[in-house]
């Protein structure tokens, strides 16, 4: 259909499907252009995944780090990623993430306000250009009482959301400070409509094939959007698609996300497929260890301090201070070979009768008792007949492991010889990264393979527009954030690497956006 024949309910120079951190980012790019901009989000909150994240952004050699005399330059960045990635995605669109990284950040504390800090947490792989306290920023801390009555809309944190408990919200920090710091600079922009409870539906497309607009519904109510510049997809993946998942990835269930369960049901990969984007990366996920909670939601684990994980055989398999991405794709090697989905996280008590890693939230030993996701005994074989692993195996694996701890070197897994696994023991060498397993008390705790949510989508062009299958690009149509097929490929290189590629890809579509409507050529004509 011509779009002229097309009567629209609302016309803007851009929509955005989404509000997460890609997703706003976008907005804000948008409004500061002087454009008009329309964010349509289906769950009654903003913030997706993004509000729960711990709001590390990875822009290698930005200013912030510059300012708190972290040594780092684009080049460095580059050259690390490039290591890792390879040629899994394509060179131009690293170098562009890369060396658009540094613009961003300017722009979201110089154009935006948002004032930035750099927070210590290791790169997590030992390659070239690896900063060993890594390159991350974030957005400072918010009070509520800036927020008023915004703060019942942006998605709380984990541990309400998900687990309903009670949190304090006086101040917000991490990604919740993200999400709230751009919700209000688009609220006094006057400049953005935005619109919760609203589900794109369908992309518009017209005779030649060109995006022009968005179906979206409210309710029972249907309307449409003109988009006279684009629209963005940053509407997350399909995390929460068990079918997708299977099909996909073989995972035995979607429930063990970490991400934000209402809506990640793959909207974002269908209307994508309809107008023939080509997808990659399918395969893929932000993957993590996590904790099962008896309700049947996994909470993402991280920063092991002593314990080993084993899985149904009672046997170790990775350095469990393995960056997290790294120790779910172990966990995952080990379901493909027939282990089964069951780990363990085993520890004593020497150093309390907590979890000895980070989980947000902390379990609660005595409700995971009785679910039967925590096992407490004073001796190695009851543990083992409470978990139903084999009693000589996890003995065995134990008396190995405690051989390792006396000598200082973990011999089959290297544990605590890379900084990362020393950053969250607070060691200086591996022996501090293995104290032995034999107190007088052991527990076993319940893990499986979690994520924080896929990263396969849509092939985007170095201005983040969707691609088809011959290479050209599909008119009006941008993806970004977890929509499209991340620019890191198979590898999750650093912490902020999710939040900050999808703020790149979103804030360089809108560059291309402006471009178009300005009458010049651009990349996508
Ligand atoms: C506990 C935790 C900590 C993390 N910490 C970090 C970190 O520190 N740094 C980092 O980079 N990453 C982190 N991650 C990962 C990161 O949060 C996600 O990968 C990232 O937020 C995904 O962003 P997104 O914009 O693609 O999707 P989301 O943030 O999930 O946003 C997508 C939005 O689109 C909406 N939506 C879906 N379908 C539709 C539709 N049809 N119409 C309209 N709206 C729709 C959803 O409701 C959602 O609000 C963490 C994840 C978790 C779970």
């Amino acid at each position: 259909m011509a779009v002229d024949d097309q009567q629209w309910d609302s016309s803007y120079d851009v929509v955005v499907i989404g509000s997460g951190g890609a997703a706003l980012a976008g907005a804000l790019a948008a409004v500061k252009r002087g454009l008009s901009v329309c964010v349509v989000e289906k769950s009654s909150y903003f913030g997706g995944t993004s509000a729960y994240s711990g709001g590390s952004v990875w822009l290698p050699g930005n200013h912030v780090l510059e300012r708190q005399g972290v040594d780092d330059s684009v080049e460095n960045g580059l050259a690390y990623f490039r290591s890792l990635v390879g040629d899994r995605t394509a060179e131009a669109l690293q170098r562009t993430f890369l060396e658009t990284g540094p613009e961003v950040a300017r722009f979201l504390e110089d154009e935006v306000g948002i004032p930035l800090e750099h927070r210590p947490f290791p790169d997590y792989y030992a390659a070239p250009g690896r900063k060993d306290h890594g390159r991350s920023i974030f957005a400072a801390s918010i009070s509520a009482d800036e927020l008023g009555d915004r703060l019942r809309d942006i998605r709380p944190p984990v541990p309400a959301d998900q687990f309903g408990m009670e949190v304090d919200r006086s101040v917000l920090d991490g990604g919740q400070a993200w999400i709230a710091r751009m919700v209000l600079a688009l609220d006094e922009s006057g400049r953005a409509d935005l619109h919760l409870g609203t589900a794109a539906e369908r992309l518009i497309v017209d005779d030649a094939g060109d995006v022009v607009g968005l179906e979206v519904s409210a309710g029972a109510h249907r309307r449409t959007i003109r988009a006279r510049a684009g629209i963005i997809v940053a509407a997350g993946g399909y995390e929460r698609n068990a079918e997708l998942r299977r099909v996909h990835q073989q995972m035995p269930t979607a429930d063990w996300s970490a991400s934000h369960p209402d809506t990640g049901s793959g909207d974002a990969l269908r209307m994508l497929s309809e107008v023939g984007a080509q997808v990659d990366l399918l395969d893929q996920s932000w993957w993590c260890p996590a904790t099962l909670f008896p309700n049947g939601r996994a909470a993402f684990t991280l920063g092991v301090r002593a314990g080993i994980i084993v899985d149904s055989t009672g046997q170790r398999f990775a350095n469990e201070m393995l960056p997290y991405d790294q120790m779910g794709r172990a966990m995952l090697q080990r379901m493909r070979d027939g282990a089964g989905e069951v780990f363990w996280f085993v520890f004593d008590n020497r150093f309390g009768d907590e979890l000895p890693a980070i989980c947000v939230p902390a379990p609660e030993r005595a409700a995971m008792t009785e679910a039967g996701l925590w096992h407490t005994a004073s001796t190695v074989g009851e543990l083992a007949a409470a978990t139903g692993l084999d009693v000589e195996k996890l003995t065995a694996t134990i008396d190995r492991y405690n051989g390792f701890a006396v000598a200082g070197r973990d011999e089959d897994f290297a544990r605590g010889e890379d900084p990362y696994g020393r950053f969250f023991v607070g060691a200086q060498d591996a022996a501090q990264c293995l104290p032995s397993l034999d107190g007088s008390r052991f527990h076993a705790v319940r893990l499986v393979l979690g994520d924080l949510g896929t990263k396969g989508g849509a092939v985007i062009s170095t201005e983040g527009a969707v691609c088809r299958a011959d290479g050209s690009v599909i008119r009006g149509l941008y993806a970004a954030g977890n929509s499209s097929a991340s620019v890191s490929g198979e590898v999750y290189p650093g912490p902020g690497t999710p939040l900050g590629s999808g703020m790149v890809f979103a804030y360089r579509a809108v560059a291309d956006m402006a471009a178009h409507l300005a009458g010049a050529p651009g990349t996508t004509t």
